[in-house]
């Protein structure tokens, strides 16, 4: 259709209707008529937009591309989507934590870093963040991490003492706030970070030996930053900008890539391992476990519709493919249930029937009925059955990414290693890996976070969170706040 002869306007039911701008009314002057479905379903239609946003990482935008292995790991894991020259498709979603769905993209925070692989053995979910580490070690913790983080009960505010008094009273924050507070707090945008599975899970070979191996998708545009005062001033002037960046940059043609690289550690030395290598808050040095290359990660296609296909894409760790698995990392085992608890609430129980959401592999579920399925489902309808219905295959996809564990039932922190502790890696980041002017802008940064609003006696627990970090960052952070 030509703009001289467009296609003519219809209901949601495709029957013609002759007005975009008028309602039916009795005479030109008259009162509306209820037998006007057109503007009744406009209206009906309009109050129901919105889906529950998402809680927490609300505001957020994505793409689609492909993941080509180059290197070969086919020693380490099984799984097809991994074995050399495969070619996936995938989509993203980029995201804040902390703020709402209109909230700027630039507000200092971790990104949400999510990836859907569609492989030829179902859907594989990598969902991880910005940053290889996290506030918290104990999925107990999260929600209360996240409230604190977010608005008061009582203005509706955020507020920098909940968040600094959280934070404080759980010191096992520090090398994630560090990070935070750093440079990579604020990305220059999402095509210039990288992207970490941030947990530990297990690869599986095809003679059935497991590795603990952890994600790290490296920017091929390099890592870069906006400065507290250019994140203040463009949240000001483009609350969207990060959006509008990666959107931009796909219709340029410029395809911003990341290549993917795994540390691998055999399985049984995570028993013997100096610190807990299940453990969020820890990154496993480079030294110890250094970087294997698998493949690279291309974003080639924005969406067309960013409600079907951002706003209702439904990311869960738990979409695992045979050869990967889960570890003993407390948050992930959390995050397995919460995800598609999330995605049932909010966009409904076949919530994987929506387009974005499905497999692009044959799907032979037993799962039924349950508002909006739009595929058929055919007899038998349950198993075991004798009436040619799936069966379960043993054999070619045994239970194999396992691990013994024993113990009476406890809530207990977990077992302290000799390196573990709360602050060690932070102070490695603040020491060994910034440099001058990083330092300076660290300082700056929690200064100017703290001197918003935080009040005695967090002040204090405060300063001596960071003298624990680094006693001289401390002392300089105390100095900046205190104004001596
Ligand atoms: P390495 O020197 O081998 O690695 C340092 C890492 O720090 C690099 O991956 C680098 O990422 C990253 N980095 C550089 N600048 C910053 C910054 N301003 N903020 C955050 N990360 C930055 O040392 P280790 O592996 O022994 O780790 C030392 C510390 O580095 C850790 O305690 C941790 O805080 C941090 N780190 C470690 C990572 C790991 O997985 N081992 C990953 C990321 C950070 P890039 O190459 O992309 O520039």
């Amino acid at each position: 259709m030509t703009e001289n002869n467009p296609k003519p306007t219809t209901t949601d039911a495709g029957i013609p209707v002759s007005s975009d701008e008028h309602s039916l009314t009795v005479g030109p002057d008259g009162p509306i008529l209820l037998q006007d479905h057109y503007l009744i379903e406009q209206m009906a239609n309009f109050n129901r937009e919105r889906l529950p946003e998402r809680q927490p990482h609300a505001k957020g935008f994505g793409a689609f591309g492909h993941f080509e292995v180059t290197q070969d790991v086919s020693a380490y894991t099984k799984a097809a989507v991994f074995q050399p020259g495969t070619k996936t498709e995938t989509l993203i979603r980029f995201s804040t934590v902390a703020g709402e769905r209109g909230s700027p993209d630039t507000w200092r925070d971790p990104r949400g870093f999510a990836l859907k692989f569609y492989t030829t053995e179902g859907n594989y979910d990598m969902v991880g963040n910005n940053t290889p580490v996290f506030f918290l070690r104990d999925p107990m913790k999260f929600q209360h991490f996240i409230r604190s983080q977010k608005r008061r009960a009582d203005n509706g505010l955020r507020d920098h003492d909940m968040q600094w008094d959280f934070w404080t009273l759980s010191p096992e924050s520090a090398h994630q706030v560090t990070w935070l507070m750093g440079d990579r707090g604020i990305p220059k945008n999402w095509r210039h970070m990288n992207g970490y599975s941030s947990h530990t899970y297990m690869w599986v070979n095809a003679a059935g030996e497991r590795f603990w191996v952890k994600y790290h998708f490296k920017t091929d545009q390099g890592n870069d930053f906006l400065t507290q005062e250019e994140a203040d001033r463009l949240a000001g002037v483009d609350g969207d900008y990060h959006r509008r960046d990666l959107f931009e940059a796909i219709k340029r043609g410029e395809y911003p890539s990341w290549t993917l690289k795994m540390q691998i550690m055999p399985f049984e030395e995570a028993r013997t391992y100096r610190f807990n290598p299940f453990d969020l808050t820890k990154v496993w040095p480079h030294a110890d476990y250094p970087l294997h290359e698998v493949g690279r990660l291309t974003l080639d296609r924005n969406p067309t519709d960013h409600h079907t296909e951002i706003e209702q894409a439904a990311f869960e760790p738990n979409n695992l493919v045979p050869g990967i698995g889960v570890s003993p990392d407390k948050m992930l085992l959390g995050r397995l249930f919460a995800y598609s608890d999330a995605h049932r609430h909010r966009l409904g129980v076949n919530y994987k029937q929506i387009p974005v959401n499905a497999p692009h592999s044959p799907v032979h579920s037993y799962s039924k009925d349950g508002p909006m399925r739009i595929q058929n489902v055919s007899d038998p309808v349950y198993a075991p059955n004798s009436k040619g219905g799936p069966k379960a295959d043993a054999e070619r996809y045994p239970e194999v990414a396992t691990w013994a564990a024993d113990g009476e039932f406890t809530r207990a922190a977990y077992t302290l290693r000799k390196d573990d502790d709360d602050f060690g890696q932070a102070g490695t980041l603040v020491r060994d890996v910034m440099n001058d002017a990083e330092r300076d802008r660290l300082v700056a940064n929690v200064v100017g976070h703290l001197k918003a609003g935080v009040s005695e006696p967090v002040l204090q627990r405060a300063f001596a969170y960071w003298r624990n970090v680094d006693s001289t960052i401390g002392d300089r952070i105390a100095k900046g706040v205190s104004g001596s």
